[in-house]
């Protein structure tokens, strides 16, 4: 081939690749450029492949499939590598002598009789290897040497061009697909994308900003301010100042704000932006994105809500913990309301007890907090007003506007909002907290949710107090009762008999104080047996026992009468845990017994003493008489002293009956003495005389000492008489025979002293006393001295219907001295 045609077919070739623009018409031209060089039978034009890292076949000629696949497995053991590795041309003109050469395929080796490689280059780049097999030994020329390695270097350039583009474009196209996810993405997650050139302050936003800030495009001016415009009012300097931080490289662009749309809703807005700087650092371009987060707020903010509402709730229930009463504990709510809430006031009214109306408990806020008190607090009554009606409706209620409300108009309001609550306790209202601002709308749902927490909170501490304040008082009450009570009040312990209770009054009874007989036995205080054996016997029997008595020993060893009344509690499954009950003195009563019983042995003697009293006088008139009148030849003188005798007794008899008579008139207190001016000298002779034949009898001695002319006195001569013969009587009978009696009746200091003096028994002293007492009698010995034991009480009562005294000395054994002064009578002036 002549140079100038070499040339030629070069620059053929050369202008056929250089138009080739993709990678399919290049592996085609080359095919077809090659068969035109020579016509081998096989060819393969290897290409280096970075990511396998091996060289694959880019077209190839004569191989079957199979071929192919073995061909590029080996490509790198064989020829076609070491020209790649190497960037050198190996030509192999007889095979048979070729040591190095493995054939892919033996069967076929045999026609293969040379070969050419040739390394692809780009520029000083190897990019792949060419093969060419021929059957001809010697197949391949100088000229054909030169062409294909100037087609293999061309292509090796153009491949490499091609590949560049390739990846330009690929590059390109996946550019274009991620962006297009990109806006996707945004659109989706609500992003907008803005781009502020700050030179000439352009700005550009993204369909989904003007979403963000509910406008559209064409409401949009591009510039900074239509961005700040869009801001809430209060967060637009704000949203300046973060961007000239940013801009000037202060802080990163990362932050959040408020946009208001045309319809007045507010949406929170969180923005990042890169700032973009020329050389010299300044500021040229910032790239950001906005997102809503709204949603994200609300749910931020009601977190926030609750876990303010959670401390607000935690110190208002931490700064009740020590109010126990009432009136503490509605101030401090209200108190409260003002400082953890921030509102402007609050007020808490409570039904009065057992009535509809309700009464401001506190008010605080405005001014209404001097000295806690609430003077001339307001009520009102059940239904009327906001607070009646939300008593009345167990609802509560929001009035935003009160000048629109008509009720608030009412209730005298002039503007502002209000708020009211139910407090409700076991689903009764027992009052309502409530609470006005002087700005319209202020109070909102959280307001109600908390108000309605308080409200809860103050029923159950209200309540609480209430009940506390009555347990209290009843326990006052009770404690009152049990300090004071006469009788002692104690409680037993079952099982052990101990004294696990006891009223003061346990002091008065028995000297010992309420801690020493605290955790006692009970028996400990009283006379053997004790009651607790008693007592739990009846109790186990009966449940409840009345009067049990017994004797307590007192701290001083004094003996008292007690008597118990007790029952038995039992706990909650009916078994008796202690004895509760009162201890009563029964002392009196007791002595009042024995008096009584003393009293009725004194009468039943009295009437026996007197049938024996009038047995004796009529037992010797109905003998003497009988006698008498049987023995008619009786003679004179016994006859007269048998007369005598029955004149005596019946004498007796008479003094007897008077003397019952008489004590029965002053027992019916019909014992009246007619008075007139008396001399008592000739009574008290006619006594003696009469007295003396009875004395006679036991052979005791009378002697008298009456006094002349003595004045008379202001009395009953009967009764004086009696009276005299009583004493007298009294005398002669309790004195021994042979005894002696002086008889006495003299003026002393204006009184007439009638004495009696005898040297009989006397009277021991216990009885002196009780002389005087009606049948009361001296128990004796013997039993001859018999008497009613009237006589003296009738001498009493006569002396003291004459103003008189009686007195009485004795000595037992020695005798007995009787006094009795009765007033002279002062004779009137005339
Ligand atoms: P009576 O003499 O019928 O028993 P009285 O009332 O006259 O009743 O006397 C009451 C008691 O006073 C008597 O039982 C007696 O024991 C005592 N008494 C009265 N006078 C004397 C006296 N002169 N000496 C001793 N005892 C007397």
């Amino acid at each position: 081939m002549k140079q100038k045609n070499l040339v030629k077919k070069l620059e053929g070739i050369a202008s056929r690749l250089s138009s080739i623009n993709d990678l399919s018409a290049l592996a085609l031209n080359i095919e077809k450029i090659l068969e035109e060089i020579i016509d081998v039978e096989h060819t393969g034009f290897y290409l280096w492949s970075p990511e396998l890292k091996t060289l694959k076949l880019f077209y190839a000629k004569g191989f079957s499939e199979e071929e192919r696949i073995e061909a590029e497995i080996t490509a790198m053991e064989r020829h076609p590598g070491k020209v790649f590795r190497e960037r050198k041309i190996i030509s192999v003109p007889n095979v048979l002598e070729d040591t190095e050469h493995t054939s892919i395929t033996s069967k076929r080796s045999f026609i293969i009789k040379s070969r050419l490689y040739l390394p692809v280059m780009n520029l000083d780049e190897c990019v792949g290897a060419f093969g060419l097999a021929s059957t001809k030994i010697d197949s391949f020329s100088k000229e054909h040497i030169a062409l294909l390695s100037f087609v293999c270097n061309l292509t090796g350039v153009i491949y490499r061009n091609l590949i560049s583009a390739n990846e330009i474009r690929e590059s390109e196209e996946a550019m274009r697909h991620v962006s297009t996810r990109l806006s996707l993405a945004t659109r989706a997650g609500g992003v907008g994308i803005w781009d502020w050139d700050v030179v000439n302050n352009i700005l550009v936003w993204d369909e989904q900003m003007y979403r963000l800030y509910g406008i559209s495009a064409d409401q949009f001016s591009g510039a900074y301010d239509a961005w700040r415009d869009g801001l809430h009012p209060e967060d637009s300097q704000y949203g300046d100042q973060e961007i000239q931080l940013a801009l000037s490289g202060e802080k990163e662009f990362n932050t959040e704000f408020r946009v208001v749309w045309k319809d007045n809703s507010i949406h929170h807005i969180q923005g990042l932006a890169k700032v973009q700087r020329d050389s010299s650092g300044r500021p040229i371009r910032m790239i950001g994105t906005n997102w809503d987060i709204t949603e994200r707020k609300r749910v931020s903010d009601q977190l926030k809500r609750s876990e303010d509402n959670h401390r607000i709730i935690n110190n208002f229930s931490t700064s009740l913990l020590g109010a126990d009463n009432v009136e503490e504990i509605v101030w401090n709510i209200t108190h409260n309301c003002i400082s953890e809430l921030s509102l402007e006031a609050a007020s808490i009214y409570l039904f009065e007890p057992d009535s509809d109306w309700l009464i401001m408990r506190a008010t605080h806020g405005r001014g209404q907090d001097k000295d806690d008190q609430t003077l001339d607090p307001v009520r009102i009554s059940l239904g009327q007003g906001l607070i009646g009606t939300v008593a009345a409706t167990a609802k509560e209620l929001i009035v935003p506007d009160v000048t629109t409300d008509a009720q608030s108009i009412r209730d005298g309001q002039s503007g502002g909002s209000k708020l009211a609550v139910p407090i409700i306790y076991e689903k009764e209202v027992i009052g309502v907290i409530t609470s006005d601002h002087s700005q319209k709308n202020f109070f909102r749902e959280h307001h109600l949710d908390i108000f309605l927490v308080i409200a809860d909170l103050a029923a159950n501490k209200i309540m609480r107090a209430i009940s506390l304040e009555k347990t209290k008082k009843s326990e006052l009450k009770y404690r009152n009762i049990f300090e004071s009570i006469q009788d002692v009040y104690a409680e037993i312990d079952y099982d052990t008999g101990l004294i696990i209770e006891v009223s003061p009054s346990i002091e008065r009874f028995s000297g010992y104080a309420r801690e020493e007989v605290l955790g006692q036995p009970l028996n400990a205080f009283y006379a053997p047996p004790g009651p607790t054996q008693e007592l739990t016997e009846a109790l186990g029997k009966h449940g409840r026992v009345n009067d049990v008595e017994a004797i307590l020993v007192d701290k001083l060893g004094l003996h008292r009468a007690v008597s118990f009344t007790c029952s038995i509690v039992t706990d909650s499954s009916e078994y008796p845990f202690k004895i509760v009950g009162t201890m009563r003195d029964i002392q009196l009563r007791k002595q009042a017994e024995v008096a009584l019983q003393q009293s009725a042995n004194i009468k039943t003697n009295f009437v026996s003493n007197v049938s024996h009293e009038l047995r004796t006088p009529m037992a010797s008139i109905l003998g003497f008489a009988g006698t008498i009148l049987r023995d008619k030849n009786m003679d004179e003188e016994t006859k007269m002293d048998f007369i005598r005798v029955i004149n005596e007794e019946a004498h007796r008899l008479t003094c007897l009956i008077e003397n019952v008579l008489d004590i029965s008139r002053m027992e019916a207190g019909s014992y009246k003495l007619t008075m007139e001016p008396t001399q008592l000298e000739h009574i008290i002779h006619e006594v003696i005389e009469n007295q003396t034949v009875l004395a006679n009898k036991k052979n005791i001695d009378i002697q008298y000492d009456i006094e002349k002319d003595l004045p008379l006195v202001f009395g009953a001569r009967d009764a004086i008489s009696q009276m005299a013969v009583n004493v007298l009587s009294n005398a002669i009978k309790f004195t021994n025979p042979g005894g002696s009696i002086m008889v006495g009746l003299s003026l002393h200091d204006g009184h007439i002293v009638f004495d009696v003096k005898d040297s009989g028994l006397g009277i021991p002293p216990a009885d002196l006393t009780r002389i005087f007492e009606k049948f009361y009698r001296v128990e004796r010995a013997k039993r001859e001295d018999v008497g009613t034991g009237i006589g003296l009480a009738i001498v009493k009562e006569i002396v003291d219907q004459h103003q008189g005294t009686v007195r009485v000395e004795s000595t037992v054994g020695k005798g007995t001295i009787f006094r009795v002064s009765l007033p002279v009578l002062i004779p009137s002036s005339e």
